[in-house]
């Protein structure tokens, strides 16, 4: 009996080790398989797969998974490819702003030179003029010449004014000097001047606040000159330009408004932006395209801000903030 007992364990022993290794290569391996071809998805291989021929429920996952590792490798074939069309486009956009960007710069020191170099002879003609004028009698043939020449060379010289100051942003050089004054008295100053060269329009103030603001006195009054001279630009069929000034909370808000050409929404994002000025029948106003741009930014360097509100054919309001 005990052989027996002996023997039969020995089969048992065989039967269950025979039955570990069919386990073991039945489901075990496969398995494996299943899960060193998951590490080597993880790890980035995306071209693993399993060899698992069955019909059973291990078949059908061997399946799916190598569905799965399929679509997965199908997607980051794609993904690379819209990376790399991507990285093409923004090398060829960089090269592209680096072109622009170096154009900028030739052009920016072109226009620092021209404008340094002409303000010299430009400052002796005034001078050789004012000493010209002088001398000569209203009655004389060629006063009137004489006039027309003076003011062309006004306008040269507003001309290169705004270039010496474009240049002066561009390179950061352009000098503030702070005081305390008062906006009202400024404003009136300024409207007095201006309606001089402007006879044509009536230049109103309708309301001012007497409140002083800390900033350079001579480049608010250019803001507010380049606001005014466009104003009646800007506006050939009208005859008034209004301004008003008026407090909000800790600001002093001046608006210059006209009733002239008016601007289209689709340009009143680009306004102030350097040498923009608005194509078509506009071009036959003279200009640089640098009036707004040099505005917004001495009302940006007093802590400001400017903003316009327009409609075509009715008019335009510029309306500029400062701190008081
Ligand atoms: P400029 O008048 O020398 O062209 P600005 O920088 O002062 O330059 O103005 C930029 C552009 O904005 C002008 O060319 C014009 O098209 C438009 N613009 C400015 N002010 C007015 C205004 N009051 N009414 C209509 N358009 C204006």
């Amino acid at each position: 009996f005990l052989r027996w007992v002996t023997s039969a364990g020995i089969l048992l022993i065989i039967a269950g080790s025979f039955g570990g290794w069919l386990m073991s290569q039945t489901i075990t391996k496969p398995l494996k398989q299943l899960s060193s071809a998951a590490v080597a998805i993880a790890d980035g291989n995306y071209s693993s797969r399993v060899d698992v021929d069955r019909d059973d429920e291990l078949g059908k996952l061997a399946k799916s998974f190598n569905i799965m590792s399929a679509r997965v490798r199908a997607t980051q074939q794609e993904l690379e490819q819209i990376v790399e069309e991507r990285t093409r486009e923004l090398q060829t956009a960089i090269t592209d702003i680096k072109d622009q960007q170096e154009s900028d710069r030739k052009k920016d020191e072109f226009i620092s030179i021209a404008s340094h170099e002409l303000k010299t002879p430009l400052t002796t003609l005034k001078a050789f003029f004012q000493l010209a004028g002088r001398e000569m009698q209203p009655q004389q043939k060629s006063y009137n010449f004489f006039g027309n020449a003076n003011r062309q060379l006004n306008r040269m010289e507003r001309l290169i004014t705004d270039l010496l100051d474009v240049s002066r942003i561009n390179s950061g050089k352009m000098e503030y000097n702070f005081e305390e004054f008062d906006i009202q008295k400024l404003l009136k100053d300024t409207i007095e001047s201006a309606q001089q060269i402007s006879p044509e329009h009536r230049l109103v103030l309708e309301e001012s606040t007497a409140v002083n603001v800390n900033g350079d006195r001579h480049r608010i009054e250019q803001v507010i000159v380049n606001l005014l001279s466009n104003a009646v630009k800007y506006s050939p069929e009208a005859d008034k330009v209004l301004i008003w000034s008026e407090l909000k909370g800790k600001s002093v808000l001046v608006t210059v408004k006209d009733f002239g050409i008016g601007i289209a929404k689709k340009h009143l994002g680009d306004l102030f932006d350097r040498y923009y000025r608005i194509e078509g029948s506009q071009y036959r106003f003279q200009g640089l395209g640098l009036g707004l741009f040099i505005s917004s930014e001495i009302v940006k360097r007093h802590g400001g801000s400017i903003s316009v509100q327009s409609e075509p054919g009715k008019g335009s309001s510029f309306t500029f903030e400062l701190p008081v």
